[in-house]
C-alpha cells in the first residue's frame, strides 16, 4: 500500500523551501500502489498534483488536495549491443544519481546534465537541458499511467513525447497531472563523444586542468561551472532559471537588439533566442531584494528565497520583473517554473 500522510509540510519537498501544507501526501513505489491509490477515497475525493523533487515548482498557497510522489526506484538494462545500452529507469530515481550511475558504467550522453536537481520523471516532463544537451536526445520511450478512468498504461515513443525547449506532452492540459510517469527508457551511447562547444565549458575544463576530457572530466568541469554560478538550493532556496529564454522573430526586434546590444542565439534563419538573464539585468533586477525574496546577485535568471519568503512574495517579484521587461523591451517573459 502507498505511504499516505496528512497535513504534510512541503518545505522539504520543494527546492524554494516554501512552507505550505498539503492536505494529503502519498508516495507510490510500483504499479500496484499507483493503481490502489487512484482507486482510493482520497484520490477520488480531492484534486491532485504529481510532485517530483519540487525543483521546478513555486507553491503560492497550501495545497488542499492529494500530492502524489513517485518512489519507483529501479534501474534495469533492457538490452544492449556494442554501441548502445537501453536502460529502464524508474521515475522516482534522482536524476543526478542516474547521471553518476551512467558514468560509472561508461554510458554517455548525459554527462553535461550533471547536478540538475530533480527526479527522472520530472526531468522528462521538463525536458531538462544544460550546456548544449537536452534529455530528449537520449529518451527512447516513456511509460505512464492514465490515472482517471478508463485507467490504463501507455507507452510513448520519443516523437510522441513532443519534446521542445523545456516542454513535453506531459505539460499539456490533456496530460499534465493526468498521466503519472512510471518509467523512462534511455538509449545511451557506449562510445564517448565530448560535447564541449557550449560557452564556458572549455574554459572550465582548462581551469580544472583537464586536458583530454573523459566523460567524468566533462561532468567534473560542468559541476565546477554550475557551482560558480548557481546557488546551492540547500542553503538558498531556488528553482534554477525562473523564466524561459524568449524566442523572437529577429526582424521584429532588430531595433531593440541593436539599441541594447542584446546577445542573440540563432534558432533558424528568422528566429532567435534572447537571454532572459540579460533582459532582467538590464531592467535593473540583478541582486534586487524585496525582503527575503530576491534575484540572485551572480545570475539574474534565478529567483531566491533568502530565508522566510512566501511563494506569494516570490510570485510578486516575478510579476514585477515581467512588467518591467515588457515595458522596456516589449517582450513578455514566461516562467519555466510551474506556479501553483
Ligand atoms: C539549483 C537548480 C538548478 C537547476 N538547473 C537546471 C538546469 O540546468 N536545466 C534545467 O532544465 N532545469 C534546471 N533546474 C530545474 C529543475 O531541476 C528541473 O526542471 C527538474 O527536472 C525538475 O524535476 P522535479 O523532479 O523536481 O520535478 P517537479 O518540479 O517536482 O515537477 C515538475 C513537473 O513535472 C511533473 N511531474 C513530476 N514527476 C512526474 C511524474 N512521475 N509523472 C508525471 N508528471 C510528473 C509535475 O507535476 C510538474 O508539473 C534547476 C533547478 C534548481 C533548483
Amino acid at each position: 500500500m502507498s505511504l499516505l500522510t496528512h497535513n504534510k509540510n512541503l518545505k522539504g519537498n520543494n527546492t524554494f523551501g516554501i512552507e505550505v501544507i498539503a492536505s494529503h501526501f502519498a508516495e507510490v513505489a510500483n504499479d500496484i500502489e499507483i493503481r490502489q491509490l487512484t482507486d482510493s477515497y482520497y484520490y477520488n475525493k480531492c484534486k491532485h498534483l504529481i510532485l517530483g523533487m519540487g525543483a521546478n515548482i513555486l507553491f503560492t498557497s497550501d495545497f488542499d488536495g492529494l500530492v502524489i510522489k513517485s518512489n519507483i526506484n529501479h534501474i534495469e538494462i533492457e538490452k544492449e549491443d556494442q554501441h548502445f545500452v537501453h536502460v529502464k529507469v524508474g521515475s522516482g530515481v534522482v536524476w543526478n544519481d542516474f547521471v553518476h550511475y551512467a558514468l560509472e558504467h561508461n554510458w554517455y550522453g548525459i554527462e553535461n546534465l550533471v547536478d540538475i536537481p530533480g527526479l527522472c520523471g520530472g526531468a522528462v516532463v521538463q525536458n531538462i537541458g544544460a550546456y548544449g544537451v537536452e534529455i530528449s536526445s537520449v529518451v527512447e520511450k516513456v511509460r505512464a499511467y492514465r490515472m482517471d478512468p478508463p485507467r490504463s498504461y501507455i507507452e510513448l515513443s520519443k516523437d510522441e513525447c513532443k519534446f521542445s525547449y523545456r516542454h513535453s506532452i506531459f505539460k499539456e492540459p490533456d496530460y499534465s497531472n493526468r498521466y503519472f510517469i512510471t518509467e523512462i527508457t534511455f538509449k545511451l551511447p557506449k562510445d564517448f563523444i565530448p560535447n564541449i562547444e557550449y560557452k564556458g565549458v572549455k574554459q572550465a575544463l582548462a581551469e580544472c586542468r583537464i586536458g583530454n576530457p573523459t566523460a567524468k572530466g566533462v561532468a567534473h568541469a560542468i559541476s565546477y561551472l554550475r557551482q560558480s554560478k548557481l546557488p546551492d538550493y540547500h542553503k538558498i532556496g531556488s528553482a534554477g532559471s525562473f523564466f524561459k529564454n524568449p524566442i523572437v522573430v529577429y526582424e521584429d526586434y532588430k531595433d531593440i537588439i541593436g539599441k541594447y546590444n542584446l546577445t542573440t542565439y540563432p534558432v533558424n534563419e528568422e528566429v532567435c533566442k534572447l537571454s532572459a538573464a540579460q533582459l532582467i539585468e538590464l531592467a535593473g533586477f540583478k541582486g534586487r531584494r524585496n525582503g527575503d525574496a530576491g534575484v540572485y546577485s551572480k545570475h539574474s535568471l534565478i529567483l531566491c528565497n533568502y530565508g522566510n519568503a512566501t511563494g506569494e512574495n516570490l510570485f510578486q517579484l516575478a510579476l514585477q520583473i515581467v512588467e518591467q521587461v515588457n515595458y522596456m523591451f516589449g517582450i513578455k517573459l514566461t516562467p519555466e517554473v510551474i506556479v501553483w
